[in-house]
């Protein structure tokens, strides 16, 4: 990359900076937002937001979506000019200076190397924060943000530094073949990952049975779990306490048999109407009952395969058009392995989509399933699941008119509007009919 490029892109960068801390500059602080909308909407036909709220949407939605742009492109170009300017490569030497055993040298160059990536990203994870915290939808302290930062680099250095030092020893043994073998290898850490990650959000949230704090909702999602035949007792109801880090609302189904359970956010059961909970929960249920858990770990793999392959054929080009200029040595050497990263935040923009469509579609699945599980237990199904979508997008600070290019591109859930929409029009019961998962 020429000088001028690098120039432009970082010109670029800071203006998009301004952009976003102007469209701050334009929306007073908030108070927290924790006032759910539906109660001011007796019957909504779709998702709607108005006043400060709207405003609000509008702006940080505006910079959510110019955080995610600058974000990439930051990614890249650290990633290039690490590369490019011979850090990488003085880094290695550095590395193999101090250290005698291979393991080390590789293992530090590592530890090195995400401790720079990091600390090069950490001014827009700040402020990210500090958006989130202006608008109230983040309520959490500095010192609690920085706990929950400190957790996921521990585990980023312990965790991914061992997996680099094993595929950077598979370039070594198999220079043609090495992508495959890496993947044999994450394909299994993707089960592994499912199955543990419900033990890793207690890193970050406590997690309390939900009869401690809401017994009377408890027992009024009995029905919902018979239902739904999701068999999930009291005893494995849970709440997540996290008032005192968002305003947000979720809910989720994990786990595998013995330690299968409910989780819901405490902000949720605070605020939110139990009929409203009850269809939040019918489409967490539906997840599980229609095992989107283990068909998403299938497609992941699969495209996991797709993107091991992308990168590595792209890593072997940049690698033979910029290993002299860059100073890299081998391929197999750390430095040399680095392009892989790059030649992985190239291919991974591009596969990110097709990920994301088939996350909307289950999740789209889940809503009809939410939307049938609470017929016959709450008065009006239809009005129930749109008066959810209000609160929802109302808490999160959605804007009601969402962007087209970002929700294909980015969105893992389809927009709060369009879903609202679509639980406005779904009746499959009009007329004597039935829903695709419930008889009646
Ligand atoms: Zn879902």
């Amino acid at each position: 990359m020429s000088l001028s490029a690098k120039s432009i892109l970082i010109c670029a960068m800071l203006a998009v900076m301004a952009l976003s801390v102007s469209a701050i500059a334009q929306s007073p602080a908030t108070a927290p937002n924790t006032q759910p909308v539906s109660a001011a909407q007796p019957h909504a036909d779709s998702y709607q937001l108005s006043g400060v709220q709207l405003h609000h949407a509008i702006a940080i939605t505006r910079v959510r979506h110019i955080l995610t742009i600058v974000g990439i492109l930051w990614s890249l170009l650290t990633l290039w000019l690490f590369l490019a300017l011979g850090f990488a490569a003085k880094l290695e030497r550095y590395c193999q200076g101090r250290f005698h055993l291979s393991f080390f040298q590789g293992a530090f160059y590592f530890i090195f190397f995400f401790l720079i990536m990091t600390a090069l990203d950490l001014p827009l994870s700040l402020y990210g924060h500090h958006v989130e915290q202006h608008f109230g939808v983040s309520v959490q302290t500095w010192s609690s943000w920085f706990g929950d930062f400190t957790i996921s680099l521990a585990l980023e250095l312990i965790f991914g530094t061992l997996l680099l030092l094993l595929f950077n020893w598979i370039v070594r043994r198999s220079p043609r073949r090495y992508w495959f073998w890496s993947w044999l290898i994450i394909a299994p850490l993707i089960v592994f990952g499912t199955v543990v990650s419900p033990y890793v959000e207690q890193l970050y949230d406590k997690v309390e049975p939900l009869n401690q704090h809401h017994a009377a909702l408890s027992t009024k999602l009995d029905p919902l779990v018979a239902r739904t035949g999701t068999d999930i007792p009291d005893s494995r109801r849970y709440i997540a306490l996290v008032s005192d880090k968002s305003t947000g609302y979720n809910a989720y189904v994990t786990g595998l048999g013995a330690t299968k359970r409910m989780v819901i956010w405490d902000t949720a059961a605070a605020h939110m109407p139990d009929d409203e909970i009850l269809f939040m929960m019918g489409h967490e249920s539906g997840h599980y009952v229609l095992h989107h858990l283990p068909k998403q770990i299938v497609i992941d793999i699969f495209i996991t395969l797709i993107a091991v392959f992308l990168t590595a054929k792209l890593g072997e080009r940049l690698h033979a058009r910029y290993a002299a200029k860059w100073q890299l040595g081998e391929y197999s050497s750390r430095a040399g392995f680095t392009v892989l990263f790059l030649a992985l935040s190239i291919v991974s923009q591009f596969l990110s989509p097709a990920m994301n469509a088939v996350s909307r579609h289950y999740e789209h699945e889940a809503d009809i399933y939410g939307q049938e599980a609470i017929h016959s237990l709450v008065l009006n199904p239809q009005q129930t699941a749109i008066r959810a979508f209000n609160d929802l997008g109302a808490a999160w600070l959605e804007d009601p008119n969402p962007n087209l290019f970002f929700d294909i591109w980015f969105g893992n859930h389809p927009s709060t509007t369009d879903r609202a929409n679509f639980a406005a029009h779904y009746d499959p019961w009009a007329n004597g009919g039935h829903g695709q998962f419930f008889d009646k």
